[in-house]
């Protein structure tokens, strides 16, 4: 069997054990002795311990990853002047597609109201953690101390070091010949490490979906189903049909093809939840299957894990509707833009890690005046719809840097088109 396909299964299995067990603990009444077992040392014990193994390795790879894509893909690229246009380009399709997506979230959930005739008093009290001013933001993509930079994994003030380095290296003459060999060895290595997770992937992926699962509990999500249904309804829309249209129309690619090549990404994406923690494989695959060049994939893939995430927009445009509805306030056409321009601002400078979403859903309320508390609302349901919308962030980074390095006339066809054994 193919990896990609044990990488499914892997998951199919783990979501199936996962509920089996929770099924069984909750037909069980706590301090049973088999309630106890598979709890202490089956859900809590193996499964949590290899499944945040396996999320530390993954981390630990993002890190040197991105230094060295980045400084090869600047390298490779000869000069920087065309940096330039791939950067302005990427920033701009993350941009438009994260608008699009809050856009996509706020119509739907005002057409098909999720939150309408719902009582409040479920709600219960949320502490909001409170988001830095955007100066801050911007002026904190800018590192002072780039190792302290890479060892807190500020992905935004690592990518400008690495900028950086590698716009020095391309004019440093012979040293920065000699430099740009080292790193182009030391990405080989990395990518080989990258190959070694791909190739464990199905454990760590299986480990990952039994804990959850087996401590999701789904009693919420019946309440909740309106919205649920709605936002996977829009996450599934947005996957499929915009982004088939985007890369359609810019680049004449086939939507379908790109979907199927990225398939292990996804199984990465919904286990982790992490954009961030994807992050090695989306780069691998990116490059090695879709055909994106380097010096495009190095910049777009790392940049898009940090701040394009549509996904998270349209929860963000769903869930503001939503619980402006449950709470019968309108927030008028204002509050509409309002909330395009702050949850499309909010999406830069908060990395891709689980659950962020809903702290800078935070900010987009405080920003129309709705209550905080209402995130306590859609809390209980946001785990599985957070795997879900990680998706459809990772699968718009690798949409927008082929759309990017088609307008280079970077990309190679051959490689997108090139049947690859899974
Ligand atoms: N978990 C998402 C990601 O990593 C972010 C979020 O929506 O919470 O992409």
């Amino acid at each position: 069997m193919s990896l990609t396909n044990r990488i499914l299964l892997a998951m199919a299995a783990g979501i199936v054990v996962g509920s089996g067990l929770e099924l069984l603990l909750s037909a069980q009444s706590e301090d049973s002795a088999v309630a106890r077992f598979i709890n202490d040392y089956l859900v809590y014990g193996l499964f949590d311990v290899l499944g945040r193994i396996f999320i530390a390795s993954l981390k630990l790879l993002v890190v040197p990853l991105v230094m060295v894509s980045l400084i090869c893909g600047m390298t490779s690229l000869g000069s920087s002047a065309r940096m330039g246009a791939i950067a302005g380009r990427t920033i701009g399709l993350y941009l438009l597609t994260t608008g699009v997506a809050v856009s996509l979230g706020l119509l739907g959930a005002t057409l098909l109201g999720p939150g309408k005739g719902l009582s409040i008093e479920s709600a219960s009290t949320f502490e909001a953690k409170t988001s830095p001013p955007l100066g801050d933001v911007l002026v904190n993509i800018f590192p002072s101390n780039p190792f302290a930079a890479m060892a807190e994994g500020e992905m935004l003030q690592v990518i400008v070091f690495a900028l950086l380095v590698g716009f020095a290296l391309t004019r440093a003459g012979e040293a920065g010949q000699r430099l740009a060999g080292w790193f182009r060895d030391m990405e080989v290595v990395v990518m080989k490490m990258v190959g070694v997770m791909i190739e464990l992937a199905p454990y760590g992926v299986f480990a990952l979906l039994v804990k959850l699962f087996a401590t999701m509990g789904f009693g919420t999500i019946a309440n909740l189903a309106a919205y649920f249904l709605t936002l996977s309804g829009l996450l599934i829309f947005h996957g499929l049909v915009v982004y088939s249209l985007l890369l359609k129309t810019t680049t004449g690619l086939n939507p379908g093809l790109l979907r199927a090549k990225m398939r292990r990404v996804w199984a990465f994406a919904f286990s982790t939840a992490s954009s961030g923690a994807t992050l090695p494989i989306t780069l691998r695959t990116v490059e090695s299957r879709l055909g994106v060049p380097k010096s495009v994939a190095g910049f777009a893939v790392p940049l898009g894990a940090t701040i394009n995430m549509d996904g998270t927009a349209i929860m963000q445009g769903v869930a503001t509707v939503f619980i402006a509805q449950a709470y019968n306030v309108d927030i008028g056409m204002a509050g509409y833009l309002m909330v395009i321009l702050t949850a499309t601002m909010a999406s830069i400078g908060t990395a891709g890690v689980p659950g962020v979403g809903l702290i800078t859903l935070a900010l987009v309320l405080t920003q129309v005046g709705l209550p905080v508390e209402g995130i306590a609302l859609i809390i209980g349901v946001d785990r599985l719809l957070d795997m879900s919308r990680t998706v459809v962030n990772v699968v718009g980074d690798a949409t927008v840097a082929s759309v990017v390095a088609r307008s280079e006339d970077a990309f190679d066809d051959a490689v997108f088109n090139r049947e690859t054994a899974a």
